[in-house]
């Protein structure tokens, strides 16, 4: 899962070619964005609907006509940062020049009118399913007054929109197949914030992701917050997560397919099969466990045991021997006692991360967790056994990086080393990233490394002619 938790501002660049040519009206839209690889695509879409309306995206705040900032609620500190980004730009607004500012996204919805009259520089509250009336909504900030959307839809999937696509590296992008979740999950907002969970239809999705690899992109990441709960009717018959994917599989097998993110409760064996079928299906797979106890799963409403995730480990294994297994994590969770905690570490341990994404528990306002359970474990105690998933995880990451010593890998080339010119990146199958050599070699290429050394985060190599 790249770039999960970082902030993207999205810029126009070399894409500046595909907009439309800037009249005298033409707006300049700068957008930042924080959060999940769904905000990244959602952040695309809000450019490809402005940009039918006279907007132009620009990477220099200083000519921005409207900022946008792309919300995160997940936990209490991505909020944090955005109050504190909001009130700079409040600032800015006071001492440079005048241009509109809204908030969309999850925070947008959590907290809806509440956000214009706690944070008096936001003009605009956008929820994630009204980009839509975004262009309305201007009109209404243009007049002077306030605007705000944050209806929730149970059809909204924006599978006709064709994202502009912002990445940096016109390798790899994300598509969206679904919106919303069903879950519940005590401790999580994002059932409030992004609503019920739907499907988008195949035929956009396959279209997609089929035009992308015509443009020169070599890897798409198929996105949902429980992919394998995917389902469209097709003639009367459901069509699964893991037919939707051999779709994909099958546009080319120089497309690399990813997909994030599985739930243990509903990963099927036929997922893992197709996976082992398709070269192009990259082995590997994010499976949030969360905890490693049951009674710490069952109080947050998870709907699987301990048992259970491991039986599916086991099923991966065993299907797809190969694949790099990754994670999320929360420690300090409602009423975690410290055998419930070592639980976690003994079942990192016996998985063996190749890689986890770990984090402190943070109360979210209406949520199950925070009107039923008490968030009691002190804040020390939540940092020190944090502290422990992390060290743990950098000496499985390392342990899991050193396995692949002498082995030769796959690799699709991204972009030039941050650390050196001379030096390519680019990531395995099992999206280990590798750093080698660049010889004759260009991002979107495929070449072999054979692998001779590693850091706990980067594996280092050689091509292999
Ligand atoms: N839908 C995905 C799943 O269930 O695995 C993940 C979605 S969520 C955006 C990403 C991760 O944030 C979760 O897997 C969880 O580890 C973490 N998370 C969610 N709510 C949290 C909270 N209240 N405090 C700390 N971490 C949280
Ligand atoms: Fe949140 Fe659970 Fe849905 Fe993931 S599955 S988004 S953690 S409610």
């Amino acid at each position: 899962m790249k770039g999960q938790f970082g902030k993207r501002s999205l810029f126009v660049g070399k894409w500046s070619f595909f907009l439309p040519l800037p009249t005298m009206s033409t707006r300049k839209l700068y957008i930042e964005t924080y959060g999940c690889q769904m905000n990244v695509v959602d952040s695309e879409v809000v450019a490809a609907i402005l940009l039918q309306h006279n907007y132009q995206v620009t990477e220099e705040l200083d000519e921005a006509d409207l900022v946008l900032v792309n919300t995160c609620s997940i936990r209490d500190n991505a909020e944090q940062r955005v109050r504190t980004r909001i009130r700079e730009f409040g600032r800015l607004k006071e001492s440079s020049h005048s241009f509109a500012v809204g908030v969309i996204g999850c925070m947008a919805e959590r907290m809806k009118e509440k956000l214009l009259e706690e944070e008096t520089t936001v003009d605009l509250v956008v929820g994630p399913d009204a980009y839509r009336d975004l262009p309305a909504l201007l009109q209404e900030v243009e007049s002077g007054q306030k605007g705000i959307n944050t209806l929730l839809s149970l059809e909204e999937t924006y599978g006709d929109i064709r994202p502009v696509r912002m990445d940096s590296n016109h390798v790899s992008s994300f598509v969206a197949i679904m919106r919303g979740c069903n879950n519940f999950c005590a401790y999580c907002v994002v059932p409030g914030t992004r609503g019920r969970e739907r499907s988008r239809d195949p035929e956009t999705i396959v279209r997609e992701s089929t035009e992308l690899f015509e443009k020169g992109y070599r890897e798409v990441t198929l996105l949902g917050q429980n992919v394998n709960s995917y389902r469209w009717k097709e003639e009367g018959q459901d069509l699964k997560f893991e037919e939707l994917l051999e779709r994909v599989a099958l546009i080319d097998p120089q497309l690399r397919v990813r997909f994030a993110t599985s739930h243990p409760k509903d990963m099927s064996d036929e997922l893992l099969k197709v996976i082992a079928r398709h070269p192009n299906l990259c082995k590997a797979i994010h499976l949030p466990v969360q905890s490693g106890s049951t009674t710490v799963l069952d109080r947050m409403k998870r709907k699987y045991s301990r048992e259970h995730y491991m039986e599916r480990i086991e099923a991966i294994r065993s299907y797809l021997p190969d694949a790099s297994i990754s994670t999320d994590i929360i420690a300090g969770y409602c009423g975690e006692s410290e055998e419930e905690h070592l639980q976690t570490l003994s079942l990192m341990e016996e998985v063996g991360y190749d890689f986890a994404y770990m984090f402190k528990y943070s109360e979210r306002p209406d949520t199950f967790a925070a009107e039923k359970l008490e968030d009691d474990v002190p804040e020390d105690v939540k940092s020190r056994r944090l502290s422990e998933i992390i060290e743990l995880q950098g000496k499985l990451s390392l342990q899991s990086k050193k396995n692949d010593l002498g082995k030769t890998y796959e690799v699709l080339v991204e972009g030039s080393s941050k650390k050196s010119s001379e030096h390519l990146y680019g990531r395995t199958s099992q999206n280990k990233v590798v750093v080698f050599p660049k010889g004759k070699l260009k991002a979107g290429d495929y070449t072999r490394v054979s692998i001779t050394d590693c850091t706990s985060a980067t594996l280092i190599g050689n091509v292999v002619n």
